[in-house]
């Protein structure tokens, strides 16, 4: 049979497919998007990812507060009913699914075809036992949670991203193996909701990514609000339903009690049943061989989203898909670069990165400035309560030819998701902090910090000179 002929494949119709897809197709051009299910649609972040876990932790966090209205005389008693909290999940699901489906895919102009894709040959793929041919083909079908498989899985009851959002009823003890950031913040929010959660991790650390510091500084937080943690230690075996068998680094082992597990221990990439050797895709340690723009072995195919087998965020496969569609128009090809990548680890307190960290900066020789500001004398952090905030900023050095600009940061603070968002344009658009310096912000808004760590430093760098200088100045014109 003469395979069906687009201008364009994108396979998955996740944040990596719809970004690429979409634009496509309004641009006129003839796209398939391939997608396993209708259901699928919206891929991880839609249903088993940022969505439901941001609307989980929204539920969390108000009955967090509820509970902190006791300070002030005003109990809250009674406990959550967590098939309330997963229907008010789902109901947000809903809502970006009326945008996020065959149908609507359809209506912008976007060719779907529903079931599993395989490659057939170079440019072209296999769907329902029809063949399809392009010109180009993006390989957008994400990234699965790991599997937890030490002896006595199958006794527990076992939860990860896929199912933990339909729970029904809430576990007493919530044991979640893990300290990266999928664990951290579903961690929190089960706590919230009323679970006792234990968290365990094989590192002497949690959310290795982010700085240290500040990483501690949640991890305090996270303990007040009895949230138990075991550090560099290695789940060796459920012995039964509700016990596992712990390892500490130096041998000693432990047990630890449980009612549910849920399993944060990083993403697989599910490469065999796409058969990628049919279509010239090499592959390496279970990851796709790609170049700096995003290509893999077979020039005519792209990686983008989490199958690339970079950052894992829905933002990244954004990016990805921008990098792609430049390229697949323009002469001047765009590489792909992290410099000014962000991200947030939507905890209460939430930590947001952003751009070159330190180790980063010392590996690309870049000479900085590290400025530090505690959030203690802030006076919107003292009324609001978050006197432990932070901030950490990277700054290039002064010289008379080169404004200075920031390389990169980190913040926790409630929301600093959303305060750093100045310090991401400045430092993706090359700003110098002088436009940090000389903003006027209403007083107290939080994004005063932005200014106040730029301020400290100004006022630090004063050379006993200059000093001299401004002492002068002010005998002769005051
Ligand atoms: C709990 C959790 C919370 C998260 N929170 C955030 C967050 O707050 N912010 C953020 O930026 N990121 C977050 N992420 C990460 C984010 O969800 C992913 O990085 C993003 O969804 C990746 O998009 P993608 O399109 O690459 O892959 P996916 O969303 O996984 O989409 C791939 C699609 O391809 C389909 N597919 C796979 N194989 C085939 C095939 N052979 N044929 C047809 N279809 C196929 C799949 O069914 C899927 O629908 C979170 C992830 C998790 C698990």
């Amino acid at each position: 049979m003469t395979p069906v002929k687009y201008d364009i494949i994108v396979i998955g119709a996740g944040s990596a497919g719809l970004s690429t897809g979409l634009f496509l197709a309004k641009t006129g051009f003839n796209v398939l998007m391939i997608a396993r299910s209708d259901e699928e649609i919206g891929g991880e972040c839609l249903n088993d990812g940022c969505v439901p876990s941001k609307a989980l932790i929204h539920v969390s966090r108000i009955v967090h507060n509820a509970k902190l209205a006791g300070n002030f005389g005003l109990e809250i008693k009674g406990q959550v009913d967590i098939e309330k909290a997963t229907s008010y999940v789902y109901s947000k699901q809903e809502i970006i699914r009326e945008h996020e489906n065959a149908a609507w895919l359809q209506e912008q102009g976007v060719k779907v075809v529903l079931g599993e894709a395989r490659f057939s040959g170079s440019n072209e793929i296999v769907v329902n036992g029809e063949t399809y041919t392009a010109k180009k083909i993006v390989l957008a079908t994400g990234s699965k949670p790991r599997k937890l498989d030490v002896p006595g899985t199958e006794k527990v009851r076992y939860f990860d991203n896929e199912n933990v959002f339909g729970i029904k009823t809430l576990p007493k003890r919530f044991l979640f193996v893990g300290g990266g950031p999928i664990s951290i913040e579903l961690g929190q929010a089960f706590r919230r909701l009323g679970s006792e959660v234990t968290i365990i991790e094989n590192a002497d650390r949690i959310l290795a990514h982010d700085d240290k510091t500040l990483a501690e500084i949640l991890l305090n937080r996270l303990t007040e609000e009895g949230i138990k943690f075991h550090f560099n230690v290695t789940l060796e075996k459920f012995s039964s339903a509700n016990e596992a068998v712990i390892r500490k680094k130096n041998g000693e082992q432990f047990n630890q009690s449980f009612d549910a597990v849920f399993a944060g221990i990083g993403r697989v990439l599910k490469l065999e049943s796409l058969q990628l050797s049919k279509a010239g895709i090499e592959t390496k340690d279970n990851k796709i061989v790609i170049d700096k723009y995003l290509r893999t072995t077979n020039k005519n195919i792209f990686v983008c989203g989490d199958i690339a087998g970079d950052l894992q965020f829905s933002h990244a496969a954004e990016f990805h898909a921008r990098i792609i569609l430049n390229n697949l128009f323009s002469p001047l090809n765009k590489k792909l670069s992290n410099d000014h990548m962000s991200w947030v680890t939507f905890t209460d307190p939430e930590l947001a990165t952003f751009g070159l960290n330190e180790k980063q900066l010392k590996k690309k020789d870049i000479s900085f400035i590290k400025l530090e500001e505690s959030f203690e004398d802030d006076d919107r952090a003292v009324v609001d309560n978050y006197r432990y905030g932070k901030i950490i900023l990277f700054i290039n050095k002064k010289s008379w030819l080169k404004k200075q600009v920031i390389l990169g940061g980190t913040m926790l603070a409630p929301h600093a998701g959303e305060l750093i968002q100045e310090l991401i344009l400045a430092n993706t658009s090359g700003l110098d902090i002088d436009s940090i310096f000389n903003k006027i912000y209403p007083y107290p808004v939080a994004t005063r910090i932005n200014q106040k760590i730029i301020l400290s430093y100004k006022q630090q760098s004063l050379t006993p000179f200059l000093k001299k200088v401004l002492r002068i100045a002010f005998k002769l014109f005051s």
